[in-house]
């Protein structure tokens, strides 16, 4: 960036020469991120290749939506690029948890066990499973839920045998993205470990993976290592950012096909669903993902690069590899955090005169402080930034449409957190 060109933004000169060294220093991560939005992109050009995309498929289906032929080409797509035999892409899901939800309610039965073994699952699904009481849940439903925590940030393999072993597991769940938590998220790598050692196990235990935040951060998804069943949301990575809502399933046949038969109705499953126009967008936001997921994780790098140098512990670390466009940053400063959060939402394109302020949140338990000047309400594949009010002071940050103006807010978010 230019000296001009900063001084103009307000950022402050010092900020400026650590992001140029930084942006040098990651030369070989950014073309490793790039290399990898190669590959994507070319799975994404060849799938609508494949599937002989047109114009026609953006036509607008109303009613019943029956013979969307628009919607069928997207799901076809999607299964394609998944490497998966089927999937479900509906803008009828409200959101992320919607589409993990309705998977889950899709594949379990009242007597049936799930197990977690990557600890409790994001914090949204507790409702849905009934770890958080609700009349609701799949636990009342008479559904057990049984739970192996990591250790290490490592899978407990000794104990997931134990469980596999002493009951009939009926689908292991894995969370692929950290989420908020302090754990590390897991790579596809790892994840291949724990699928290949559940289905050493039993091969009939279905596998599904959450992986929200996880798409096109790496070059492959859960469901090429076998994963039976993954959902997700499009107001994240794999929405390209213009998405506005919905969400996705993809997997096993017969495993979409339940899902699909729990959001409509058994009987209707995929054959209903009116697209309302919106298809275009959800392949053009496809297109653009496997770009606009490397300018979040570009930002992601150069955001801990920084940060690391002026003494803040992040996580990941700028040359970790990465599988989830998540950063967390450790401020051990309630001042400084806040800060860095409302010089975020300065820099957004949207409400950029808004100052969020540390506010009580329903169902949070302490205040929570977020940055989120967003064109879609609440998408976090824009830069968005939000912590809790309590020690050690911890924010995460996601997103970035563009690694430019990311990038950009970032270097002001510094500035305004180092003051004066
Ligand atoms: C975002 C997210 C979800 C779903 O959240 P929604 O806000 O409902 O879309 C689930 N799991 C993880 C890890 C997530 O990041």
């Amino acid at each position: 960036m230019q000296e001009e060109l900063a001084s103009k933004l307000g950022i402050k000169k010092e900020v400026l020469e650590i992001y140029n060294e930084c942006e040098q220093e990651l030369g070989e991560k950014f073309k490793e991120i790039e290399e990898i939005a190669m590959y994507n992109t070319a799975k994404v050009m060849q799938a609508f290749w494949n599937n002989k995309l047109s114009e026609t498929h953006f036509r607008a289906t109303t009613g019943y939506g029956y013979d969307d032929i628009g919607r069928e080409v997207i799901e076809k797509i999607y299964a394609e690029i998944f490497g998966a035999e089927d999937a479900f892409v509906r803008i009828q899901f409200v959101n992320g948890t919607h589409a993990l939800s309705t998977a889950l309610f899709g594949n379990l039965l009242p007597g049936d066990t799930m197990l977690s073994i990557t600890g409790e699952p994001y914090d949204t699904l507790a409702e849905s499973i009934g770890i958080v009481e609700n009349k609701m849940s799949l636990i009342n439903l008479g559904v057990k839920y049984e739970q192996v925590d990591l250790v290490d940030n490592s899978f407990n393999f000794e104990e997931i045998r134990e469980k596999m072993e002493s009951q009939n597991i009926k689908l292991v769940f894995i969370g692929r993205s950290r989420g908020y938590s302090t754990r590390k998220s897991l790579s596809i790598a790892e994840i291949k470990q724990a699928i290949d050692f559940v289905k050493g196990i039993d091969k009939d235990t279905l596998v599904m993976v959450d992986n929200c935040y996880g798409e096109f951060v790496e070059k492959l998804e859960p469901t090429n290592i076998g994963a039976d069943i993954i959902a997700g949301s499009l107001i994240k990575n794999i929405g390209g950012s213009l998405c506005e809502t919905g969400g996705y399933i993809v997997g096993k046949k017969e495993c979409v096909e339940h899902a699909a038969e729990r959001l409509t109705a058994p009987g209707i499953g995929k054959e209903c669903g009116a697209t309302l126009g919106k298809n275009k967008e959800i392949l053009q936001g496809l297109f653009m993902a496997p770009s606009v997921v490397a300018a979040a994780v570009k930002t992601a790098c150069i955001t801990a690069a920084m940060l690391e140098k002026l003494g803040y512990e992040v996580s990941p670390s700028a040359w970790e590899d990465r599988t989830d466009i998540i950063q967390s940053v450790t401020f051990n400063d309630k001042e400084k955090l806040v800060k860095f959060i409302q010089g975020v939402q300065s820099a957004s394109p949207i409400d950029s005169f808004v100052r969020p302020e540390p506010w009580v949140m329903p169902g949070y338990t302490d205040e929570v402080v977020m940055a989120a000047g967003t064109f879609v309400s609440g998408a976090s594949i824009e830069l968005s930034a939000d912590a809790p009010i309590r020690p050690p002071y911890m924010a995460y940050m996601q997103g970035g449409i563009t690694y430019e103006s990311a990038s950009v807010a970032v270097c002001i978010a510094i500035s305004n957190m180092l003051g004066k």
